[in-house]
Order: C-alpha cells, then sequence, then structure tokens
C-alpha cells in the first residue's frame, strides 16, 4: 500500500477565504471592545448560554476555542508546564492547561495571527456550562479569582439516556437566573424578542451546518473530518449572528456543487472512516495528509457534530437552549452514544472506526467503557483506538498510532 505512495493533493475549499475573515473580524471586534470598555465581553464554555449573552449586548469570546488556536499552532507544550506550576495537573484538560499557561506567559497565537491583538479580550463576565465536563468551571475559576471577575453558570445533568422535561425545566430555570445578573453587568435588560431573534439565528446556522456536515455522505465525500475541523469556525464562535449564516450559506452550494461534479475531497477515495473523540490538534495536517495517501476519508465525527442544536426553537428560547444544551453527544449515556454512532456510521456508509483516546481529556474519550468491542459486534466494521491528546503532543503516540491506522485500513482492503 505504502509503495503507492504520491504528494498528497490538498483541494482547497473556496469559501474558506470567508471563514478567515469572519473568524479575523471576530477576534478583532473582541479586541476593540476590551480596549475601550464597550460592549461588554463574556467568556462562554463551548455550549454555555452564547444565545442569552448575544442577546444582552455582550460580545463572546470561547476560551476552548483560543485552547484549540494553542493546540493547532503547537504552543500548548510552551504554556502547559506553567499552569502544571500553580498546581493544575498535567493530568487534566489541556485545553484549560495550556490557555492558562499562555496567560500566565502572556502570549497568545492570536497576535501572531492579528496584527495590532496583543492579548487575550478581557472579560467582563465568565459563563460556564458543566454539560461537557467539570473542568470548564476550574478553568473558568481560575480567572475569576485571577481576574476578580464574577464566574456565574448552569450545573447540567450527565450521563442523560434522553432528555427529559425535568432535566430540561432543571437546566432552564438555571440559565433563566442568569439573567438579573447578567442584566446588572451588562445595563441593560433582556429584550424576549432580541433573544427569541438570536436563538433562530443559532438553529439557522445549527440546520446549515449540518447540512454541510451530511454532504459527506455522498460517495465521493466532498470533504474530510480535517475540513471540517477549521470550517465549523464559524459555527463555534458566531451562532447567533448574521455572519455565521451567511458564511454557511455560501459553504454548502460549494460542497453540493463539489457532489454534482463527483469532486473527491480524496482523491480516489476508497475507504471511509468514522473519527471519535477529540481532534489531535497539532497534527490535523499530517493524519490529514496519512488518510489521503491511502486514500481513506475519515467522513463523520462525533466531534464536528457537537455543535447540531436542532432542539433550539425561536418561539421558545430558555426551554429550547436547555434542551438543545442537554441534548449533545457528550452529555449522553454510553447507551445513548452508542446509538447515535451506530446512526451516523451508516448514514456516511463508513468501513471502520477510529477512537481518539484522548488522554486529557476522558469526558469526550468513548473507548473506556467497551463502546469499540460494541459497536465492532454489532456493525461488523473493524475499529482501532489510538493514543493521544487534543493538545499536548507530548501524549500522543504517533509512530504506533500510523501503524495502527495503516493496519485498520489494510484490514479493510482485505475484506
Ligand atoms: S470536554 Fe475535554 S477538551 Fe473540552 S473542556 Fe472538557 S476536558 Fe477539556
Amino acid at each position: 500500500m505504502t509503495n503507492e505512495k504520491k504528494k498528497p493533493v490538498f483541494k482547497k475549499i473556496a469559501a474558506s477565504g470567508a471563514g478567515k475573515k469572519l473568524m479575523a473580524d471576530h477576534f478583532y471586534e473582541l479586541d476593540a471592545a476590551s480596549k475601550s470598555g464597550s460592549p461588554k465581553v463574556a467568556w462562554c464554555t463551548s455550549v454555555g448560554p452564547a444565545e442569552l449573552l448575544r442577546a444582552m449586548g455582550f460580545l463572546v469570546y470561547f476560551p476552548e476555542n483560543h485552547g484549540a488556536m494553542l493546540g493547532a499552532t503547537r504552543a500548548a507544550m510552551d504554556y502547559i508546564p506553567l499552569a502544571n506550576a500553580e498546581g493544575y495537573s498535567p493530568d487534566i484538560c489541556s485545553y484549560l492547561t495550556s490557555d492558562v499557561g499562555s496567560y500566565i506567559k502572556g502570549e497568545t497565537p492570536l497576535s501572531r495571527a492579528y496584527k495590532g491583538i496583543d492579548g487575550v479580550p478581557g472579560p467582563d463576565v465568565l459563563v460556564y456550562n458543566t454539560n461537557q465536563c467539570h473542568d470548564v468551571k476550574d478553568w473558568f475559576m481560575w480567572y475569576s479569582r485571577k481576574l476578580n471577575v464574577p464566574c456565574i453558570g448552569v450545573e447540567s445533568p450527565h450521563n442523560v439516556d434522553e432528555t427529559t422535561n425535568v432535566h430540561m425545566n432543571a437546566v432552564s430555570k438555571q440559565i433563566q437566573n442568569l439573567v438579573p445578573i447578567l442584566e446588572e453587568i451588562s445595563g441593560q435588560k433582556l429584550d424576549l424578542d432580541r433573544l427569541k431573534e438570536v436563538v433562530g439565528l443559532s438553529r439557522r446556522c445549527s440546520d446549515l451546518w449540518e447540512e454541510v456536515l451530511k454532504t459527506a455522505a455522498a460517495r465521493p465525500s466532498p470533504l474530510t473530518f480535517f475540513d471540517s475541523t477549521i470550517l465549523m469556525g464559524p459555527a463555534v464562535v458566531a451562532r447567533g449572528t448574521q455572519e455565521a449564516v451567511d458564511f454557511y450559506e455560501l459553504l454548502l452550494p460549494e460542497l453540493k456543487q463539489r457532489i454534482e461534479d463527483g469532486v473527491a475531497a480524496v482523491e480516489g477515495e476508497e475507504y471511509r472512516i468514522f473519527w471519535d473523540g477529540m481532534p489531535i490538534w497539532g497534527k490535523l495536517r499530517d493524519l490529514s495528509n496519512l488518510f489521503t495517501e491511502l486514500k481513506t476519508c475519515v467522513v463523520a465525527s462525533t466531534y464536528c457534530n457537537s455543535w447540531i442544536f436542532t432542539a433550539l426553537e425561536a418561539g421558545d428560547p430558555f426551554d429550547s437552549m436547555a434542551r438543545a444544551y442537554t441534548d449533545l453527544f457528550i452529555v449522553r449515556s454510553e447507551q445513548a452514544k452508542q446509538q447515535i454512532i451506530e446512526e451516523m456510521v451508516k448514514l456516511y456508509s463508513v468501513d471502520g472506526l477510529l477512537f481518539h483516546d484522548s488522554k486529557t481529556c476522558p469526558n469526550n474519550s468513548n473507548n473506556r467503557y467497551g463502546m469499540p468491542e460494541r459497536l465492532v459486534k454489532e456493525l461488523e466494521i473493524p475499529s482501532v483506538t489510538i493514543s493521544g491528546d487534543l493538545n499536548d503532543l507530548r501524549l500522543y503516540s504517533e509512530e504506533q498510532s500510523i501503524t495502527k491506522i495503516e493496519a485498520l485500513i489494510e484490514g479493510i482492503a482485505q475484506k
């Protein structure tokens, strides 16, 4: 198989330029607000109540996105030891440790990417949701103590089979309880119509993002998981805005055109893989090249699907936000997760499963309670588990992972 190696062809997606511009505008807007003090800036966890914050006039900054940048630029390893020295263990979330470490060192990849930005935007409030994990609360509490900024949020249920009204009511009530505190910080009253509008935009963004991801069900697929980890940027940082909707309205037709023209993201696509767990941010390009050489497209993932919020309803903002935030894959029980993966494997015609056992993110490593074994038995397709990490490349067994991935594809080829 390796005898036929050719230099991988990277097929640029034309709309990605608009995505880059949206990201630049997002960071410059935050930087200007941070410097002038207006509008107020809220830091928010990835599936925290961003719609509410936006509706109340805050600009929203997502530290996990910054964590991913630290991983993608391979700067994380310079900063993690600084957080470790403050007592934050090398075993906890490496987004947290690299982000806190970069703050201690006074450096950010934003400065290198965007001329004139010399630091992350200062927060007026820190707002978390523990739906994904508890590390996010500990992360925000570090900044709360350091910067003397209020830290408020939502405590979510975990291990949920199905989101019931009991779950939804408990979360919805907590989101509503944030309103008076946020009104005091922002100095403006919540306008319910504006909230409905933002929730509507967020739902539209989510629907478009879902359609984008589903284009990969076509054979050959017009995009890979590695494309999607970049293209998801606007859904991550700008959900609830018209700009995010505009971006996906531009991207989607391009991907549909690719399908019509038979344009494959991976030239000569032969095999199709599902990626479970976190990306290995510092190795995206290398892994993308490896799969391309193996004529394999990573067509679907649980990670990129985490920004699909089909429960959002403009007419019922609080309850629908609560339901959407709790329906999230990471919140669900093993049984529910297995069912979701099984459905995705069928939808995307997947030939094999890859589980990324991310050392510092047990919350989003789904190989630890027998899931791969159950899926292999149920679906009769092979699986492989690689050891790595989202940000800390010292924890990534590269050679061993490549050998395992090549063996997985060989196994599929011989079927
Ligand atoms: S889900 Fe994982 S990567 Fe995300 S904040 Fe929690 S521990 Fe970190």
